[in-house]
């Protein structure tokens, strides 16, 4: 295997080295599931699988210059695709390279491919590349008709598939032309946490393969061995959601993510305008610094009130998500027995949605504190008047 710490699917795994062992790959695969489950990696793998050297046991050796040129996408027979900005690419002539506008650009793609070898679970996002795009569709077309030497695999690998339709269908139909005549021993593996964005002409053409979520039990130990203090890690793994490269967000950031969800709560117990300054300010801050790390602030403040109502409704420990917080969740409920908790878990999804979407950052993150602090005080029907709270 070319990574020691991806936690392998046995199960698609399995599937996979029976169909190599029986000479019955289907020209395309597609894996599909959400984000995080090591669907590119488990793709990467399958290239290694196909070209490595020195097969050992049924798996690849992950030593040999086939196995290292996978890692590091150096592989002359295998291609990646994936969503690239437009660049300064003008015609349909231009190469998909010029994508990149300048060296820097290009340095910060090699940087992503760079992590992704060292770290199987991570996330490669190009800045403004919102879409698949034609050109490097139409390079490929090129690149399948080159033969390999010794009859090796040609593997093509299309990472966020989806974006070969959304926002147009362009890349999309122009790689049907290729699926629908696939030249021997060329294998497209395309991966997707978006599977009902690509068109159906497309997805009827794979071999789909899902990727369930992994367990929150081994996303703790995955946590534990890479030292996380284990009450963290257990409640990390609780939030991710199965999501192994989120997880790993979430440890780097825990202690950051839970001061500033402390400053947030404190904003919706309070009058105190300061203290609301404080929370948009973190806002502001974040959007303007680390949008996915906002993100993942909303989130675990989601699933603290989550925590409230599920505690409030039912009063029970045992499904509580932030378990270090408990205490501080019993005395929430009671002190706020009249608190509608499920409101404010819609009016912060409002407000995460409407901040993420570029709205007005201040506006938006002041409607929110107000209107969480009514359904606090029970008073879900009760107009807000501004001048209550600030004086003009
Ligand atoms: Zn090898």
């Amino acid at each position: 295997m070319i990574f020691s710490e991806l936690i392998i699917n046995d199960k698609n795994w399995q599937h996979l080295c029976n169909a190599c062992d029986n000479d019955r790959l289907p020209h395309a695969l597609l894996f599909h599931g959400d984000e995080g489950m090591g669907k590119e990696a488990h793709a990467l793998e399958l290239a290694a699988l196909l070209s490595c050297e020195n097969i050992k046991n049924g798996d690849s050796c992950g030593n040999c210059s086939s196995c290292n040129k996978i890692r590091t996408f150096k592989h002359e027979n295998i291609k990646l695709i994936m969503p690239f900005p437009r660049g300064s690419i003008s015609s349909s002539k231009d190469s998909p390279l010029k994508a990149f506008k300048n060296e820097k650009a290009f340095q910060d793609y090699l940087t992503l491919l760079n992590k992704k070898s060292d770290d199987p679970y991570f996330p490669m996002r190009i800045s403004g590349a919102n879409t698949i795009l034609i050109n490097s569709i139409r390079d490929l077309k090129r690149e399948v008709l080159k033969s390999t030497v010794n009859d090796a695999w040609k593997i093509i690998l299309i990472f966020q598939a989806e974006k070969l339709c959304v926002p147009s269908p362009a890349a999309g139909h122009a790689l049907l032309k290729i699926l629908e005549e696939p030249p021997d021993k060329t294998i497209f593996i395309l991966v997707s946490s978006n599977m009902n964005l690509i068109i159906d002409t497309i997805r009827s053409r794979c071999q789909s393969m899902f990727f369930p979520p992994i367990s929150d039990q081994v996303i703790k130990q995955k946590l534990i061995s890479m030292g996380q203090d284990s009450e963290q890690a257990t409640i990390i793994s609780k939030i991710s959601n199965g999501n192994i490269s989120l997880s790993k967000e979430l440890a780097d950031n825990y202690l950051e993510l839970i001061k500033k969800m402390y400053v947030l709560l404190n904003s919706f117990f309070t009058r105190e305008f300061l203290i609301w300054e404080k929370s948009i300010d973190i806002i502001i801050r974040l959007k303007r610094k680390d949008i996915y790390l906002l993100d993942q602030l909303f989130n675990i403040l989601i699933l603290f009130f989550r925590d409230l109502h599920y505690y409030a409704s039912t009063s029970d420990q045992d499904e509580i998500i932030h378990s270090n917080l408990i205490e501080k969740i019993m005395n929430l409920c009671k002190k706020y027995s009249q608190a509608n908790w499920s409101i404010c878990i819609d009016h912060i999804e409002n407000a995460r949605d409407y901040i993420l979407r570029n709205g007005n950052i201040s506006l938006m993150a002041i409607n929110m504190i107000i209107d969480i602090q009514q359904s606090i005080n029970g008073k879900n029907e009760e107009k807000f008047k501004l001048s209550d709270w600030i004086s003009i």
